[in-house]
């Protein structure tokens, strides 16, 4: 499946709920809307379009949300594209909901790979960046319970905000050296509900970078798969762990992207800022057949735009934010 730019789709990232027991400042507004529950994809629609996709070159499934642990059918949507697909099927998650007996489920139902978002060390600013009720330590509990059930290579993501947690680049990259895992550094990004994105709020992973150089020198690795969206980098005393930047704003990487997103409610977006869907639910629920629904992702990525064009002077924000598309 490719574009018309010549990229190649490998990789199907699917909300599978927008639902989220978090509000972090850079994503959801307290009052955000959730889509009514008869509009999001049923469990068996999910599996079915991740088949259809592992048919067209799809390698890699990434479960995302909204918060995609607060979907109670979530180790049967997982155990239903192992069966269907050979797939490496992976998550993102906010780690509020990682027990030990849950990790356990989910791995036996296949998931391979987990990756979890922290942004800030500090119990009080936690709260405040993520609106919940849950602490730092309640996520590196998460942290080390998904890494003692094998759920590897583990991955954390940060998003720094200026004025609010930039001053942490240094105490979160300590956790790739702590964990032997990899911390990466998300530029924020205009894909809040409440369009407060502004770039006096934004640090560049350049910014970033040199934060943790002055604690951490780094060495740039030479081993980055080309489509990766991180550039990641070793700890120059040999510590183990690695620090990854993603900077879709300083340096876009859309000429190397391979992704393709599933919103919750079944639209296909060939972008994170896409301004046109691709209402697949639609076809699905009128009983397309599976080469129709073969022929429509064809289509919809075959439209998959250049670039997101965060730095021109005509970027307009798509009215979907992050957690309604699934980051
Ligand atoms: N709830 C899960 C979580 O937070 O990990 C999964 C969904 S969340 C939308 C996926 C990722 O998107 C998280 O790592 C989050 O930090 C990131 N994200 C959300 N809003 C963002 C924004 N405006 N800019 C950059 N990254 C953002
Ligand atoms: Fe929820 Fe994740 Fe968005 Fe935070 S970033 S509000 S945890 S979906």
């Amino acid at each position: 499946m490719t574009d018309s730019h010549g990229r190649t789709i490998r990789d199907l990232r699917i909300s599978v709920t927008d639902r989220c027991n978090f509000r972090c400042v850079y994503c959801m507004e307290p009052d955000v809307r959730f889509a009514p529950r008869e509009s999001l994809l049923s469990t068996s629609e999910i599996i079915r379009v991740a088949r259809i996709a592992e048919s067209l070159g799809v390698r890699k499934i990434r479960l995302t949300g909204g918060e995609p642990t607060l979907h109670s059918e979530l180790a049967a949507i997982i155990a239903g594209i192992r069966a269907a697909t050979g797939v490496e099927i992976a998550m993102i998650t906010n780690a509020s909901l990682l027990t030990r007996d849950a990790l356990r489920e989910w791995k036996a139902a296949g998931l391979a790979r987990v990756t979890i978002s922290i942004d800030s060390l500090r119990p009080d600013r936690f709260a405040r960046l993520t609106r919940s009720t849950s602490s730092p330590a309640d996520v590196l509990a998460g942290v080390e319970r998904t890494i003692a059930e094998g759920l590897t290579p583990l991955k954390l993501n940060a998003v720094l905000i200026r004025g609010f947690n930039d001053d942490e680049a240094a105490d979160l990259a300590e956790l790739a050296r702590l964990y032997s895992i990899e911390m990466r550094f998300i530029e924020y990004m205009p894909l809040d509900s409440g369009h407060t994105w502004d770039s006096s709020k934004w640090v560049s992973a350049a910014e970033t970078r040199a934060a943790i150089e002055d604690r951490f020198p780094l060495i740039a690795r030479d081993d980055d798969d080309p489509s990766s969206t991180a550039r990641t980098f070793a700890f120059a005393d040999g510590a183990p762990g690695r620090i990854g930047f993603i900077a879709p704003v300083s340096s876009p990487f859309c000429g190397a992207c391979s992704r393709l997103r599933l919103t919750a409610d079944g639209k296909v977006r060939p972008c994170l800022f896409s301004t046109t869907e691709w209402d697949l639910r639609a076809a699905l629920r009128a009983g397309a057949t599976d080469d129709h629904l073969a022929d429509f992702l064809i289509d919809a990525t075959w439209t998959k735009q250049p670039g997101h064009g965060i730095a021109s002077h005509d970027f307009r924000q798509p009215a979907r934010p992050m957690s309604a598309i699934g980051g």
